[in-house]
């Protein structure tokens, strides 16, 4: 590609994600970066060694394939920088712990990824931050929890496992009012459906384990911040020695190249199944931002480009005695999806949702939540899938 910065900058996410990163005509014109699998890194005399004068130093600071991957990252976060930390879960507790200190407050999403609320509960808890949850519909209502103290404000939107959508933008502007950073968990959308830094959040959180991976084999976590905040979270990552594995690295591109495609085909299928799901007497009610009947759908509709493969369903529960009986019935039956944890992979997989640890977004009422991954298969297949699932639960 020549003149490669002005042709990606006008153009689509598609044509960007098949060229950002990586400069081939930088190793001979090879399509792909090395993969540099590294430690040590030599230096030609004394004097360069002291001063570290040149681009590279030490394995952990980066090499030429990580730096592939967070150019990468940084063209669709419109970032100043980028971390890869090794899990999403890491992706989180990082920004957390160079951003917060003993005395401080942090507000938490009650909505969050379960393992987050895990860490904020027990570690931070522990190195003396005040947590408190707040629930996700608060807007600029965020506002009236701010204290002297509030230094951190994590969103996540939409919300782990029952979708509740956030107004990123009056929720960052009041944080700021109030000198708080802003971080937001972005995995469901991925940079191509929300730009988080283009609506006044600071810290952009991926687990890149997920869509950006794509394939259900690697493990790994982004975190990309504005200018203001990227020598903070760089400092607070490189003290603490947590850096990405080079193959890891670069299997994480490849995944990049086709996540667009990917998204298009989960997007439509998961938007598909959601709509018919809605029609069915089973199913008490469907949580996915993209169907207008979702209480959060006008902020979807505000500030998202798309939406991605995953969304939940509740189904008709009868007794709450019966609730457990019914989806593990549902999830039995079940021949194409796989039961497991994670998405953002090729095969669709199902999960019985566990919203025990939530203190405001409460579990469903009418009965059990089974969260639903679409992955790339036919969605004729899926669907008769799900109607095998459905039929065993009416059993029940
Ligand atoms: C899966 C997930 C994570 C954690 O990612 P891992 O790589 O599995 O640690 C973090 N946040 C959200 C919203 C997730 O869905």
């Amino acid at each position: 590609m020549k003149d490669k910065a002005e042709v990606l900058a006008g153009a689509g996410d598609n044509t960007r994600l098949a060229h950002i990163g990586n400069d081939p005509m930088d190793f001979h014109g090879f399509v792909n970066p090395p993969v540099v699998h590294a430690s040590t890194v030599l230096f030609p005399d004394a004097a360069t060694m002291e001063k570290r004068a040149q681009k590279y130093s030490y394995g952990t600071r980066g090499t030429p394939t990580t730096d592939a991957l967070c150019d990468a990252i940084n063209e669709l976060e419109g970032s100043a920088g980028t971390i890869l930390v090794p899990s999403g879960l890491a992706a989180v507790t990082v920004p957390f712990l160079a951003f917060l200190s003993a005395g401080d407050h942090a507000l938490i999403v009650d909505s969050v990824y379960s393992p987050t609320r895990h860490f904020c509960d027990t570690m931070l808890t522990r190195l003396g931050v005040a947590v408190e949850y707040y629930d996700p519909a608060i807007g600029a209502g965020i506002a009236r929890l701010m204290r002297p103290n509030t230094k951190l404000v994590h969103t996540e939107a939409p919300g782990s496992n029952t979708f509740e959508m956030q107004d990123i933008r009056a929720i960052a502007d009041a944080a700021h009012k109030g000198g708080a950073v802003v971080t937001i968990d972005n995995t469901w959308a991925t940079p191509l459906y929300f730009k988080p830094l283009d609506h006044g959040v600071d810290i952009s959180i991926h687990a890149a384990t997920k869509y950006p991976a794509g394939h259900s084999d690697i493990l790994m976590g982004t975190v990309s911040a504005n200018a203001k905040h990227w020598p903070q979270l760089w400092e607070g990552n490189f003290a603490l020695g947590i850096c990405g594995s080079p193959d890891d690295s670069y299997q994480l591109l490849r995944g990049l190249r086709t996540m667009g495609v990917r998204l298009e085909r989960h997007q439509e299928s998961a938007l598909r199944l959601a709509e018919w799901l809605e029609g069915n007497d089973q199913v008490a009610r469907v949580l996915h931002p993209a169907l207008p009947s979702f209480p959060g759908h006008e902020l979807w509709k505000r500030d998202f480009k798309g939406a991605s493969g995953i969304f939940s369903i509740v189904l008709e529960g009868g007794s709450p005695d019966r609730f457990r009986a019914k989806a593990h019935a549902f999830l039995d039956a079940l021949r194409i999806f796989g039961l497991g944890y994670s998405w953002g992979g090729y095969e669709s997989l199902a999960v019985h949702v566990n919203l025990s640890d939530r203190t405001i977004c409460t579990a469903p009422k009418e009965g059990p939540v089974l969260r639903l991954q679409i992955g790339l298969e036919d969605v004729a297949d899926i669907r008769a899938d799900i109607e095998r699932g459905l039929a065993a639960a009416r059993a029940v």
